[in-house]
C-alpha cells in the first residue's frame, strides 16, 4: 500500500506562491459572543445539567435582521444537543459552534436546513461539511488541549464556516482556498463577523503556509492520496493534525497525525466522505 506520508518532502521543489490578503481590521474583545462552555453539555449525556443547556438560547448572539430571524438561536441549541447526544463532549467545541450562525454561510434557499446534520453545497462543486464532522474533526485536534490552540492551519476555506468556528478555539487560524470563487465567497461571509484572527489565504493549500509555521494544529476539508510532507514539515512538535484520507479500496478515513519528539503518529479513524484534495489553483 502507498505510503500516505509519501511524496517525501524536496526541500528543491518550486512552491507556487499563497497569498495573503490583510485581515479584518475591527478588532472585537476575545470571546465576544461565545457562551459559557458549561451550559451546552448535552442533557442527555448529564441530567442534572439539562436545565443549563436550555439557557443556551439567552447566551447565543442575536441574529441581525435578514437571517432565518431569532429563531436560528434555537435552531442552533437543538444542533448542539444533538452534537452532544451523538457524543461530541468538549465543550468548548460545542461552545464555538453555538456562536457561529451556519446559516449565514449557506444559499438563501438552503437556510431552512443549515442547522440540519447533513452536508450542503456551497458552490462550485464544494461542500460544506455536516455539523457532526466540523465537531468531531476539531475535538481530535483539541485532544489534549485544555485552553485555546495556538496557530491552526485550515486547507480548504470552503465557505469560511469551520474558519468562524475555529476562530473561536485558536489564537490564530490560517485557512487557504484553491478556487478564487469560494476564497471571495468566505470572505464575503466573514467581513460582517469581524474577526481578527481569521487570515484567509488563496493558494494551493498542499504546500501549506511555511509563514505561519509551526502550527498546533492543522485541519484538512479535503481528501487526498497521501498526507503532504508540507503539513507534517509545518506542523509543530506536540501538534495534532486532522484529514481525510484516500484508502487503498478508493474510501476516505479520517486520519490523525500526532508530532512528536519521537517520531510521528498516525492513526486511521472511521470512514468520512470529503471532496477531493487538489493541487493548483482555478
Ligand atoms: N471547511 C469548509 C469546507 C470546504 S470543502 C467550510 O466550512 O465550508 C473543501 C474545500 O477544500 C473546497 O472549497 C476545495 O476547493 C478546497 N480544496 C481542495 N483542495 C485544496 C487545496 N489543495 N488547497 C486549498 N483548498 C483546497
Amino acid at each position: 500500500m502507498k505510503s500516505p506520508l509519501k511524496p517525501p518532502f524536496n526541500p528543491t521543489a518550486k512552491t507556487p506562491t499563497v497569498t495573503e490578503r490583510p485581515s479584518f481590521p475591527v478588532r472585537l474583545k476575545p470571546d465576544t459572543g461565545v457562551p459559557s462552555a458549561t451550559k451546552l453539555v448535552a442533557a442527555s449525556a448529564y441530567p442534572e445539567r439539562a436545565v443549563a443547556i436550555n439557557s443556551l438560547r439567552n447566551a447565543l448572539p442575536a441574529s441581525a435582521p435578514g437571517g432565518v430571524g431569532p429563531d436560528s438561536q434555537a435552531l442552533r441549541a437543538r444542533m448542539l444537543q444533538k452534537l452532544a447526544a451523538q457524543g461530541v463532549s468538549d465543550d468548548h467545541v460545542l461552545a464555538a459552534m453555538g456562536a457561529v450562525e451556519r446559516h449565514r454561510f449557506v444559499d438563501t434557499a438552503l437556510v431552512n436546513q443549515a442547522y440540519e446534520d447533513t452536508s450542503l453545497p456551497i458552490g462550485l462543486g464544494q461542500t460544506i461539511s455536516k455539523p457532526n464532522v466540523v465537531a468531531r474533526m476539531l475535538e481530535l485536534l483539541r485532544q489534549g488541549c485544555t485552553g485555546k490552540l495556538g496557530r491552526v492551519l485550515e486547507i480548504g476555506t470552503g465557505c469560511g464556516y469551520q474558519a468562524a468556528v475555529l476562530s473561536h478555539l485558536a489564537t490564530e487560524v490560517y485557512s487557504i482556498e484553491r478556487l478564487r470563487g469560494l476564497h471571495d465567497k468566505a470572505r464575503e461571509n466573514l467581513r460582517p463577523l469581524r474577526l481578527p484572527n481569521v487570515h484567509l489565504l488563496f493558494g494551493d493549500g498542499m504546500i501549506g503556509f511555511p509563514k505561519g509555521a509551526p502550527y498546533a494544529a492543522i485541519i484538512a476539508a479535503a481528501g487526498g492520496e497521501a498526507i503532504p510532507a508540507a503539513w507534517i514539515e509545518q506542523l509543530a512538535v506536540g501538534g495534532r493534525l486532522v484529514a481525510p484520507l484516500q484508502t487503498s479500496n478508493g474510501a476516505q478515513a479520517l486520519v490523525l497525525i500526532e508530532k512528536t519528539r519521537l517520531g510521528v503518529k498516525q492513526t486511521l479513524l472511521e470512514a468520512v466522505h470529503f471532496v477531493p484534495l487538489k493541487s493548483g489553483t482555478s
